[in-house]
Order: C-alpha cells, then structure tokens, then sequence
C-alpha cells in the first residue's frame, strides 16, 4: 500500500509584475496554436497554402493597425521592441546623414546600451534630464533638439514608475528641428489609449507581451513618407525587415490587440481603482512609504514605491514568500544590485535607488489581491521598518 502523500497544491502566485510581461490572454494562445497546426506555410510562397499564410497575415497586420492607430501599410513586424527600438534609431542615423541622438535619461535600458555603443561610434547622444517626478525638462529639450540631430527618442510611459511621458511636446520640437520623433510606446499599449497617428511620432515601437499577446513580437509603425532603411535587409514586409514572418506570434499578437480593444476602457478603470486603492492602503498602513512619480500623471497600473530604506530585494523576497510577486527598477549584476538608472535620475539616492519596488497590476487583478498584499506588505514588512527604525535611533543616539 502507497503511503505517498499527495503533493499540496500549486499555489498560484498573485503577479504584480505586468510590466514585465503579461500571460498570454486564451484568444492569443488558440490563435497561435491554430496557425502553428493549420496555416505554417511561408506566407512568401505563391501556392494555396502560402496564399493562407499571407492573408492571415494581411488580417492581423489590419487588426494590429486598428487597435495601435496606423494604417496597416505603416505597421512592419519585429521580434518585439528591442528590435524596433533599434531599427528606428540606427535607420534614422543611417537616412538622415546626422550624427546626433536625442533621448530621455529614463529609457529602456536596451536604448541606453543602442545610445552607449552609438557613442562608440562617434554619435553624440544627449540625454534629456528628468525632474523628481521622472518627467523630463521640456526646457532642456528644447536646447537639445537641434538641427543636427537625426532622431529623437522618447517612451511613452516609463516601465519602472509609469510615469507618462510628454510625447507631443517633444514631437513638435523634434519636427522644427528637421529630425525623426521615436516613441518607445511598449508600456503604453493596452495599458492607455493609444493612437499612433495622433501622437506626432514619425517612429513607434510596441510589443505584444506587454499586452496579452506572445513573446518575441511587436511591431515598428512607420508613418507614410519616412523612408527608413531597415535593420534587417530581406524582402519580406515590403523590403523594411527580412526574415520569414513568425506568423504564430503575429496572430497570437492580433488577437491579443482584438481582446484588449473590446476592454480597454472598462481595464483602465478598474486597474486604475485597484492600483489607487493598494497605493493608499500602503501608504496608510506603513511609516515611510515613499511613492515615486505620485506628482506626475502616470499608468493606470503602475506602482513603484519604497518601504523606507529597505532593500528591495528584501521586500521581494518577503513578499513572495506570502505568495506575491513582483519586480524592483534595480538590475542584478555580479557586483551585486546596481541602482536603478530611472530614480537615479529622478534624483532618488544610490540606497534608495536600489529600494525601489514595482507593483504592477493586470487586467486580471482582482480586488482580493490587492487586499492579500496589503495584508502580507504589513505583516512582513511591517516588524522590519521598526526594527530599521530602531536602529536608526540607536545610532543617533549613540552619534
Ligand atoms: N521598451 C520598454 C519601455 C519596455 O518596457 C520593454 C520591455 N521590458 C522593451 C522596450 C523591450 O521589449 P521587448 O521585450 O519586446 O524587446
């Protein structure tokens, strides 16, 4: 006889890291499974089967276009927006002529390594300095954005704080100045309104993980009459990017932009209320919670704070043994933890530039996670600021 106990069950961890990426929604999910099963033949290919391919591959690029506010013909198809991000920028350095970038000091950390090997190279890239909030100075911008620069690259909201971006204002500096406006807007889709031809960008990156789609693709808009040389040379999406078109990805992308535009505004909403509402109940329960970018306009979603001095690798740790996981801003290296490059800029010390936590919210969180986090956040956290606090005195004290 089997005395074998059997195995507790899997505890599903409330994630709190959609910032990071998103589970793939069930439409995404069977619509990669259909077109890996039935429709895998190269959408290049002049048979039946190819024909299939390529008008599957036609109706996602129309659906895609619809929700992201592009006509079809300016959308091309990446591997996801650390692909686009970089075809922007090198296309445009390579079209203009130029040698001068212009970009936030709080982009994607990929755009920042583009910015440090382009300097290699002999690019100057200026970054535009941010306030405490983490918006950037439209002051300095405005002496930035001269005539010999080639592209400016700013995202929409930032992905450590949500911290939303002035896209327009920048645009139109961008545009007196003869350069390229590239809005990294991957934080933006599916979390915020989003209309590309609206926006006064020439350039936009987006990616489907972000949204309910899969890993591994996304999309660079190219406005009509830009004439940007591509990353990847090939024939396929009208010669802009070679290689055969990861068609599962692209329809698990459509779908996934089909789902997010049916619910969009009721999503906003009610990730809107639920991040409110863990925001104050934080701030209400625990001494020294610090929120950054609370005075700017941010996600609806995204909520990057501090609990006083504590590491945030603590805070993680803590709080996924209570079955919550989440993210700090700050990057594991073999040093050790670095600060993050977003609340160095904002100001922030290196101590608590390294403490900074990210909470971000689904469309599929629930008003009871919010509540078991709250819970958890005072029952762990809680002793340790006191006995941070504690020791705080001591030294005082003792000074
Ligand atoms: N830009 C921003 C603002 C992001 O948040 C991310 C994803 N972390 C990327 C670019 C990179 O996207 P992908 O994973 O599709 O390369």
């Amino acid at each position: 006889m089997s005395h074998a106990v059997a195995p507790a069950p899997a505890t599903v961890p409330i994630y709190l890291d959609h910032n990071a990426t998103t589970r793939p929604v069930p439409e995404a999910v069977a619509a990669m499974v259909e077109a890996l099963r039935e429709t895998w033949a190269n959408a290049s290919s002049t048979h039946g089967p190819g024909q299939d391919a390529r008008r599957l591959l036609a109706g996602a690029r129309g659906r895609v276009a619809a929700f992201l506010g592009c006509q079809p013909a300016e959308l091309v198809f990446t591997s996801g927006a650390t692909e686009a991000n970089h075809a922007a920028l090198l296309g445009a350095l390579q079209a203009s002529g130029r040698a001068r970038v212009v970009m936030s000091a709080v982009e994607h950390p990929g755009l920042l390594a583009l910015a440090q090997r382009l300097r290699g190279r002999g690019v100057a890239v200026d970054l535009i300095p941010v306030d405490a909030q983490g918006r950037p100075s439209l002051a300095a911008a405005r002496s930035l954005i001269a005539d010999d620069v080639a592209v400016v690259s700013l995202m929409g909201a930032n992905n450590e704080t949500g911290v939303l971006m002035p896209v327009a204002e920048v645009a139109a500096l961008a545009r007196a100045a003869g350069a390229w406006m590239h809005v990294d807007a991957t934080q933006l889709a599916g979390k915020a309104p989003l209309s590309f031809a609206a926006s006064g960008a020439d350039l936009m990156s987006v990616s489907a993980h972000k949204l309910g789609g899969p890993k591994g693709v996304g999309a660079l808009i190219v406005r009509k009459g830009v004439a940007l040389p591509p990353l990847l040379s090939g024939r396929q999406e009208r010669n802009r990017r070679g290689g055969t078109e990861n068609l599962p990805g692209i329809a698990g992308f459509a779908a996934a932009c089909d789902r997010a535009a049916a619910t969009l505004g009721a999503d906003i909403e009610r990730m809107r209320s639920l991040r409110d509402r863990l925001e104050h109940r934080l701030v209400q329960a625990l001494p020294g919670v610090h929120v950054h970018g609370a005075g700017a306009e941010r996600l609806c979603n995204t909520l990057c704070l501090r609990f006083g001095a504590l590491d945030a690798e603590q805070v993680l740790a803590k709080l996924e043994r209570a079955g919550i996981v989440a993210s700090s801003g700050a990057a594991c290296s073999a040093g050790g933890v670095e600060p993050s490059h977003v609340l160095l800029a904002m100001g922030e010390s290196a101590p608590h530039a390294r403490a900074g936590v990210r909470l971000s919210l689904g469309p599929q969180t629930t008003a009871a996670d919010v509540e078991a986090t709250v819970a958890a956040a005072i029952e762990h956290l809680r002793p340790l600021l006191a006995e941070a606090a504690d020791t705080a005195r001591q030294a005082a004290a003792a000074a």
